[in-house]
């Protein structure tokens, strides 16, 4: 029954003032704590929306009588949503490692506990405390990249004969890497890259794009799906400044291909005194091999093999921090540097921090330190265990469940095809569409991001921490008995 003009002015007259809600001991406790001005906002935004519904015509007197018996709780309800951070942890079963969407690689516990410890004070990232004088941030990675990729320090052999030595330096991301190198070595010349890598990387990165940008000229050779190093050969010209390999990524081109070997760019780049950049994209410390996955150069086969830059992501097989690292030939690293641009993408203390925590596990040899790693290490008989013992506490109910063989996905780029074996749980749920079933397990505490396959939600616990296990019995209890 449509509510009469005169009761709604009558309605509005028994809303409380903002000021008369803010004297009760509840809400002034409240603003003590979460600050005044959060419970003023809440304040007026539920007295706003109580308006609205009045005027609407949605309320009677006993409806209005009723929400202002539970005014104070919604103000306070309201006050903790706007104050609970957006960004908050999620539980990763999608057995996707390096998952671009879900923050890419979790950071090794050192690398908080060495954020904290120089970041919450002041620290000596640009300052040498021996002499007083300034120094420079890059030199607290640097030290450690040298250890690991030159293997002149390694094994007392120079890796490259005269030449100048490894030097690294680091940006916000690789993208930014790409830019730095693209604009230092290549602004107003050309750039030769084959058609089959000139593809867009999760994340709208296209080479094309990061080209022009950099205020270098792309000249494509070759086709999609075949270049011969004689292809780059023909297009040098006295305007030539770099040539360029990009790693295809997430994008694998099959059947009737070529691509030069390595070997033969070097040589061609040599000849012809070009530098060779190589995106290598994921950039892996270690040897893929060790977990099954061939064909895939490490930064330091790569530099071993004669590129002289290479760029690569922090956060992707590296298992560090968001960055873009740059190591190749320490003459043409010193002229990135030197451009106004490497000030501009240059990363923070944080980074500096977490990136120095990471890389001094690598120099530690303890690869089981950083989290994307040591999942990528799992068997898949140890992530079946895991998934039996979640199975088995879950009682007989509207799920049903099975340990079935799968796979789980590097993931970042790293190699289109590198899968590794595992163990996933199939659960299906009576009287839930699998999209339903998964869209209730995002919606637990934490969320649960799954895969959801042929009608069933698929969960694989390699990307799940060992400690999360409990909390996807919880959510799947929890689910089953709604
Ligand atoms: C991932 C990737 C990039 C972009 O790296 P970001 O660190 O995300 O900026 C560029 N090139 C290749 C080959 C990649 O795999």
């Amino acid at each position: 029954m449509p509510v009469k003009i005169d009761s709604i002015a009558d309605l509005y007259r028994k809303l409380p003032s903002v000021d008369e809600l803010q004297r009760s001991s509840e809400l002034a406790a409240l603003a003590a704590s979460e600050g005044q001005a959060a419970v003023t906002d809440a304040a007026r935004a539920v007295l706003a929306s109580l308006r609205q519904e009045i005027s609407d015509g949605r309320l009677d007197a006993s409806a209005v009588d009723l929400a202002l018996s539970g005014l104070e709780n919604a103000i306070i309800r309201r006050v903790r949503q706007s104050l609970k951070y957006s960004l908050h942890p999620v539980i990763n079963a999608t057995g996707v490692i390096l998952h671009t969407n879900l923050g890419r690689a979790p950071l090794p516990a050192s690398t908080l506990e060495h954020i904290r410890e120089t970041a919450a004070s002041y620290s000596n990232l640009e300052f040498e405390v021996e002499t007083g004088e300034r120094g420079k941030r890059d030199v607290h990675v640097d030290r450690l990249f040298r250890k690991l990729l030159d293997e002149s320090a390694a094994t007392g052999v120079p890796a490259r004969g005269a030449e100048p030595g490894i030097s690294t330096i680091v940006v916000n991301n690789n993208a930014a890497a790409v830019l730095l190198a693209l604009n230092t070595l290549a602004e107003g010349g050309e750039v030769i890259v084959s058609r089959g890598e000139l593809v867009e990387i999760g994340g709208s990165f296209r080479i094309p794009d990061v080209m022009s940008k950099s205020n270098a000229i792309l000249r494509e050779v070759g086709t999609t799906n075949r270049t011969r190093v004689s292809d780059y050969e023909k297009e040098i010209n006295d305007k030539t400044r770099l040539l360029l390999r990009v790693h295809r990524s997430n994008f694998q081109i099959t059947g009737f291909t070529e691509q030069p070997q390595i070997e033969e760019l070097v040589s061609l780049a040599r000849k012809r005194k070009l530098p060779l950049v190589e995106d290598l994209g994921s950039g892996a410390l270690f040897d893929l091999r060790l977990i099954g996955v061939k064909g895939e150069p490490s930064v330091l086969d790569s530099l071993r093999q004669g590129v002289d830059v290479v760029t690569y992501s922090g956060d992707k097989l590296l298992g560090g921090p968001q960055a873009g690292i740059l190591s190749g030939r320490s003459d043409l690293i010193a002229r990135m540097r030197a451009n106004s641009l490497f000030r501009a993408l240059r990363v923070d203390k944080l980074t500096y921090a977490a990136l120095e925590a990471t890389l001094l596990a690598y120099v530690k040899g303890d690869h089981d330190a950083i989290p994307a790693l040591r999942m990528m290490h799992l068997s898949k008989e140890e992530i079946g265990r895991r998934a039996e013992a979640v199975a088995e506490k879950i009682i007989p109910s509207r799920l049903s469940l099975e340990v079935i063989d799968g796979e789980s996905v590097i993931g970042g780029g790293a190699a289109p095809s590198a899968v590794l074996p595992t163990r996933l749980l199939a659960i299906a749920c009576e009287g839930l569409s699998a999209d339903e079933f998964s869209s209730s397990l995002r919606a637990a505490d934490p969320p649960i991001i799954a895969r959801v396959e042929d009608g069933r939600v698929l969960l694989d616990l390699r990307t799940v921490f060992p400690q999360q296990d409990e909390a996807i019995v919880k959510a799947l209890i929890e689910v089953a008995r709604k």
